[in-house]
């Protein structure tokens, strides 16, 4: 979708910093960081949000998953602990309707989350 900024991201028509990316998901910094080490992990194919995503889509959510473990293990966030989020809807906090987890660590997080 050309008018979604993490579509764009992902097809790299608007700059971000990659860490990684494979055939279906690309991980990238967060612009505006809540934590020492703050990622955002999005799969290629355009899901606004959790709620939209399909049957067929089961495969992609466990591999954002496991690439934001991935991810997590690279940045050495894994042992201390982090945080994977999903924001879903308005009251949900969501602001980019592009599905992405939040892959936060580097600090402490408290529960429950404001
Ligand atoms: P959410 O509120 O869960 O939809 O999260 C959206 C996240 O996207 C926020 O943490 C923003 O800081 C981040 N964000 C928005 N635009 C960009 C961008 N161009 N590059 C990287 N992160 C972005
Ligand atoms: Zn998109």
């Amino acid at each position: 979708m050309d008018n979604c900024i993490f579509c764009r991201i992902a097809n790299r028509t608007l700059p971000a910093r990659i860490v990684f990316e494979d055939d279906r998901v690309v991980a990238f910094e967060d612009l505006n960081p809540q934590a020492p080490v703050h990622l955002l992990v999005i799969p290629r194919k355009h899901i606004a949000s959790l709620r939209d995503a399909a049957p067929e889509d089961e495969a992609l959510l466990g591999h954002l998953f496991a690439v934001a473990a991935e991810v997590a293990r690279a940045r050495k966030i894994d042992s201390k602990g982090f945080r994977a989020v999903v924001n879903n809807g308005e009251w949900g906090g969501q602001t980019v309707f592009h599905l992405h987890v939040h892959l936060m660590g580097g600090r402490i997080f408290h529960w429950p989350p404001g």
